[in-house]
Formats: C-alpha cells, sequence, structure tokens
C-alpha cells in the first residue's frame, strides 16, 4: 500500500473501471471481531496493511472501559483499567452475541462480570443485558463500541478518510442470532457490513489457499479464551466448512491461570488475596508466558499484600504447566477429523491462528498431531484480519475471488408427528435458497404453522427451534389437496428468511428468523455429535412416526367420508369399518410399525367397496346438470 494514502482513490490502471462512487462510499476495511483481541486491515491491489496505533501496535484488546465521567474507553487503556475498576470494564463480550438467558446459564462463572436477565416480556425478548457502572447494555452495543473504537482506529491510519463499510468475521459456529448481533453492532458504529465471514475461512484466504490445491485444509485456531478447529474443503475457489470443534472455555487465559497459581502457591501461604491482586497476578503470568515463547527462562515480580515477591520460570516449567491445555486442543482436533469421516493424511495444509499458537509447544504439537509444519508465516493474531482485507478489496472492487460460505446446520421445518424435513441440509454454501412443498392433512384446513427448526436430528424435539408462524387464508380442500411451498433463503451473511406460499392462491407468509438467542458451541458439538450416535435410532423412530401419521391421514379421510355417504354402506360393512379404525388406532398407539401397516392395510381392504360406492355416487353428482363441454372441467375438479 502507498504510504500517500489520498493517492489510493485515484490509482487506476488505463482501462479499468473504478468502481463507481467509491470516494463517497468511503473505504472498506477487514475487521477480526475477536474475544480477546481486534485488528483491523485494510487491503489495496492485494496487498494488505494490518492498520497499527500510533505505538506501532496492531491489537486492540476487546475491552470496553465504562468511565465515571460518561466517557467510553477501549483498547489497552480500557485493559489496564481492569485492575482499578474491575466493575466498570467489560471484556470478553464476544461470548454474549446473539445469547439468551439460556445460554448464560451454561456460561455461569466463566463471565467476568454481571449479567442481568430482563423480565420477561420486556423489550429486546430474551436477550441478555449487563449491568456496567450504573448502565445496563446489551452485548450489541457493548460490541458496537468496540467496533467505533476500530473505525475511528483504521480512520486514523487512513490518514482521516471515511471507513464506511468492512468485512466482519465470525466463527464458523457462530448461529443465526450471532450473526445478526454482530450485524446490528455494525450498524450501531455506522459501518455497512459487506459480507460476514467465517474466521477460518478468512485466514485460509489471507494464505491465498482458495488459488492452491483444491482438497481439505485444517484450520486451528487458539485465542486468548477459546479454541477452534475448522476443517475447510476447497474447490474451485469456494470454501466449505467440512466439520468444525472446539471448545468455547479453553485457550491462553487457562495458561495464564495456571502460570498465576503456581506464582501464587510460591509465596509463603498467608493473608488473603483480593480480587484486584488476583488479577495482578494473572497480568504477570500472561507476560511470563508470552515472554517464554522467545526466551529460554526469566524472572518477574508480583506486588502482592504490599509485598514482593520474585518468580523464576524456564520454558520447560511453562511448558509443563500448559501441555494438559494443549494436549485437549489436539483431542478435540482427533474428534473432528474423525467425526469428518478422514484421515489426517487427507488434510493438505494447516493454518495456525490465534496468539496462542506462536507458543512454540503448541506448533510442535499440532505439527505432529498433523504429520505436517503448519504455515505460520503471517502472524497468527493478524491473519484473520488480512484474510477479511482481502474478501473486502475483493467485494468492492470486483475481483473474482468470491467466498462462498456455507450453513453450520441443517435448517428444516416440522411435518406431522414432530418430524424434520430438511429443507436446507448442513453444509450447503450460501447465499442459496431451497423449496418444499406440503400438504394440509385435514379436510378444510384454512391455517397451517410452520416451525423452523435448525439441527441434525430426525425429531423436531432434538432441534433448535428457530422461529414459528402461521400461514392463514388457505381456501378449503380436501386433505392433501392444497399445495404449500415453503422457501428457505439464507443470504451472504447466513441469515435466513422463511416464506410460505398456497401455490393456488397465492396466499403469503414471510417470517425473518431472528431468534432471541442463539446456540453455545458446547450445544452445537453436542447436537452434531448426537445426530451421528443416534442416527439409526432416529431413523426407526422416523419411520414409525411417519407410518402413525399416514394411518391417522387415512383414519380421518375415512370418517370424513363417513360423515358424508355413511348411507351406502349396509349395517355388517359399518361394523367392519368402525373395527378397523379401531385397530388402526391401537396399532399407533404402540411402537410396531409393521402392525401399524398392517392395520391401515386391513382399513383400506374393509373400504373398498365403501370407496367404489362413494366413487359412483361422486360421478353421478358431478355429472349432474352438466353440459358436455364443461365435463372435463367437472372431472378435473373432482379429482
Ligand atoms: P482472540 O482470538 O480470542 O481474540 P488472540 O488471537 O488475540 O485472541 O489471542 C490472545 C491470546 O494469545 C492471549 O491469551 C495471549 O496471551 C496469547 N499470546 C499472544 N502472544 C503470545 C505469545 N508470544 N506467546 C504465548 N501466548 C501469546
Ligand atoms: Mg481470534
Amino acid at each position: 500500500m502507498s504510504d500517500d494514502g489520498l493517492v489510493l482513490l485515484q490509482l487506476h490502471e488505463p482501462g479499468e473501471t473504478p468502481v463507481p462512487h467509491e470516494a463517497e462510499s468511503g473505504l472498506a476495511v477487514g475487521i477480526d471481531l475477536g474475544t480477546t483481541n481486534s485488528v483491523v486491515a485494510f487491503s489495496f491491489d492485494s496487498e494488505v496493511e494490518v492498520l497499527k496505533d500510533e505505538n506501532g501496535k496492531a491489537l486492540i484488546p476487546s475491552v470496553v472501559h465504562y468511565k465515571d465521567d460518561g466517557s467510553v474507553e477501549v483498547g489497552a487503556a480500557a485493559r489496564r483499567a481492569i485492575l482499578e475498576s474491575p466493575d466498570q470494564v467489560v471484556s470478553s463480550i464476544k461470548r454474549l452475541m446473539g445469547r439468551g438467558i439460556e445460554d448464560v446459564k451454561s456460561l455461569a462463572g466463566t463471565l467476568p462480570y454481571e449479567v442481568v436477565v430482563p423480565p420477561e416480556g420486556s423489550p429486546g425478548g430474551g436477550m441478555v443485558r449487563l449491568r456496567v457502572a450504573g448502565r445496563t447494555l446489551t452485548p450489541v452495543a457493548i460490541s458496537a463500541h468496540i467496533l467505533m473504537a476500530i473505525k475511528e482506529r483504521a480512520e486514523q491510519a487512513m490518514l482521516g478518510k471515511s471507513v464506511t463499510r468492512a468485512v466482519i468475521t465470525v466463527p464458523a459456529y457462530f448461529d443465526d442470532a450471532a450473526r445478526t448481533a454482530t450485524k446490528d453492532a455494525a450498524r450501531l458504529a455506522d459501518i455497512e457490513v459487506l459480507r460476514l465471514v467465517n474466521e477460518p475461512t478468512a485466514a485460509a484466504l489471507a494464505y491465498g489457499l482458495d488459488s492452491s490445491v483444491e482438497g481439505l485444509y485444517a484450520v486451528y485456531d487458539l485465542g486468548g479464551g477459546t479454541f477452534d478447529i475448522s476443517i475447510l474443503k476447497m474447490e474451485k475457489g469456494v470454501f466449505q466448512v467440512k466439520a468444525t470443534g472446539g471448545d468455547a472455555v479453553l485457550g491462553g487465559d487457562d495458561i495464564d491461570h495456571a502460570v498465576a497459581e503456581h506464582f501464587l502457591s510460591q509465596r509463603a501461604a498467608g493473608a488473603a488475596i483480593t480480587a484486584g491482586e488476583v488479577k495482578q497476578a494473572l497480568m504477570t503470568a500472561r507476560v511470563a508466558k508470552e515472554c517464554l515463547t522467545s526466551q529460554p527462562n526469566g524472572e518477574w515480580m508480583i506486588e502482592l499484600n504490599g509485598l514482593t515477591s520474585r518468580h523464576k520460570m524456564t520454558k520447560a516449567e511453562l511448558e509443563a504447566l500448559a501441555a494438559p491445555f494443549v494436549e485437549r486442543t489436539i483431542e478435540i482436533c482427533r474428534g473432528v477429523v474423525e467425526d469428518a469421516g478422514i484421515d489426517v493424511s487427507a488434510i493438505h495444509g494447516v493454518v495456525l491462528v490465534g496468539g496462542s499458537t506462536r507458543m512454540p509447544l503448541v506448533r510442535r504439537r499440532v505439527a505432529e498431531f498433523f504429520g505436517r509444519q503448519p504455515l505460520a508465516d503471517i502472524n497468527p493474531d493478524e491473519v484473520v484480519a488480512v484474510g477479511a482485507a482481502l474478501q473486502a478489496e475483493a467485494l468492492t472492487r470486483g475481483s473474482d475471488t468470491l467466498l462462498l460460505d456455507v450453513t453450520p446446520l441443517s435448517l428444516g421445518i416440522e411435518t406431522m408427528g414432530g418430524i424434520v424435513e430438511k429443507v436446507i441440509p448442513r453444509n450447503t454454501p450460501i447465499p442459496v435458497a431451497m423449496a418444499q412443498e406440503f400438504t394440509t392433512y385435514q379436510d378444510g384446513q384454512s391455517a397451517m404453522s410452520i416451525h423452523v427448526v435448525q439441527g441434525e436430528r430426525e425429531m423436531v424435539d432434538q432441534c433448535r427451534s428457530l422461529a414459528r408462524f402461521v400461514l392463514r387464508g388457505i381456501p378449503p380442500m380436501a386433505a392433501g389437496a392444497a399445495r404449500i411451498r415453503v422457501t428457505f433463503q439464507v443470504d451472504a451473511d447466513g441469515l435466513l428468511t422463511v416464506s410460505a406460499q398456497e401455490m393456488a392462491t397465492g396466499v403469503e407468509q414471510h417470517v425473518a428468523v431472528k431468534p432471541s438467542y442463539g446456540l453455545s458451541e458446547d450445544e452445537m458439538a453436542t447436537m452434531l455429535r448426537d445426530s451421528l450416535v443416534h442416527a439409526k435410532d432416529d431413523m426407526a423412530q422416523r419411520l414409525l412416526t411417519e407410518a402413525v401419521v399416514e394411518a391417522r391421514r387415512s383414519v380421518l379421510a375415512v370418517k370424513s367420508a363417513l360423515g358424508v355417504d355413511a348411507d351406502l354402506l349396509s349395517d355388517d360393512e359399518r361394523q367392519a369399518i368402525d373395527a378397523a379404525i379401531e385397530a388402526v388406532e391401537t396399532a399407533c398407539a404402540g411402537i410396531d410399525r409393521d402392525a401399524v401397516t398392517a392395520a391401515v392395510e386391513s382399513l383400506e381392504e374393509a373400504t373398498k367397496a365403501f370407496a367404489e360406492k362413494r366413487m359412483d355416487r361422486g360421478i353421478r353428482q358431478a355429472l349432474a346438470g352438466v353440459s358436455v363441454d364443461r365435463l372435463d372441467d367437472a372431472l378435473g375438479g373432482a379429482e
């Protein structure tokens, strides 16, 4: 990139069409909005510059300090303020993006701030809020403060030009709610989101893997508080997330804790340690850990209870403390590779992401597990932002490296009997629109309730409910005659809109799916794992339920026919049919699918003569008083 930023906008080759209105719409950057740190980068002609502050620092700690005077401070200064005013400082807010009360319960104890649960029915629904320095803030608002600071940083680094658009990265497992929350935060910060891109995909893009050998790549991301492993499949320049896994509460912070505990245990046991002092010990531990990446040993001081203690540590001692955490990441990698049904040797390359992958121990273990040296030329804490910047340039300047992401979990709707009908399968490249037709279950049914769910299991109660809505105004028709087309549309940012349309009348309902809270990584992993473990049971359950639904449908049809044409039957015939209906109902209450099928067959047998008599009567009625040239219509209508 040119040092003279002013020239940038006028630089284009003769004949090359500049993007219209680029000057007015402002520059587009790539933002890695991290749990611990955020980074912003800008790309021009595929040359990426990571934008730094006046001290030459690229990483912006994702920490916000709400000061007494009402002002807001973000970054390194906010992180330092944790020591003096821990109750005014918020960190790790990304963990709560798009989360609801249920998720927060599962994160209890891992959050360094007070979370308030809004009373039921309050505006904003189930979204959690934080009490910070006398203010009540949503995770979206807090993230927006971080994004505003990032935007300001970028504008300063770009010599005051306005930065208005960005590609923002999100974890591959972020669901609809978390993605929506991220976009909302950007909007509050006055940033137009060109695209939300998965973090591992951005990292792969930074290494130019989109134009490299087609095949499988692993992205190993160990940050401050989270670990993520993704297996990407690159094909024709498109990345698909084949499998993801990780641990939402495993990262460099755990190593800091282990080191801090070690330091504290070296001090003579004595007076209680205050919360502020623990934080100080943690900060020293982090410094020691980071130093030992490049030096073999060192000595650090901790001031506690007015006493200064000195602590020596070698790289080998650090590695012994860190090893259990690193081994956990390797175990998770093993599980994900297995889930993906591949052999590690099939993986063409491994990308390192996250500050903690600077540790030599991590690099060694990753290299051992994957049997190859990982790619680590690009700063692991900047690589995601670099990829995002490249993508921002591609999107604004019309390059052909257009990236596609995929749906992380299958999306479907509930059908009779609580069965999930998948409309968009997991790992479908987005944007995508897919439709499926459904029909009514009862005669004259005028409304249909649509329940949108997410997950891999066959039954609704084992998937996650995203939204419900009702399609009304279906014209009265016989059961099974109405055709209702349900369309799922996932946009480039991974956000879902569902619409349902009754084909005869065109009556239509839409719903943009914005669930009030999302899934935690653990739940996501559990859902995927369960879908594999229970696949067989699920299928059996599904077949039984389908048979039962079919059977009940037949009973309903017979009953409604009896309601109209019972006079066609003799007493004996009527009794036989009633008995057959009862047999079906009994079978449906059990769990034997063959019994259900057999009972339905007997019912069909028992109603055969009745059906024929009805058919005769129907045709006679249809023909009554109809002239020959309308005969076709009448038959068509009677079908
Ligand atoms: P996140 O993705 O969660 O925002 P980062 O990728 O910025 O996080 O990683 C932050 C973590 O990386 C912190 O735990 C930090 O201590 C660790 N880290 C940064 N540099 C080093 C280093 N040289 N050696 C060991 N750990 C490091
Ligand atoms: Mg990160």
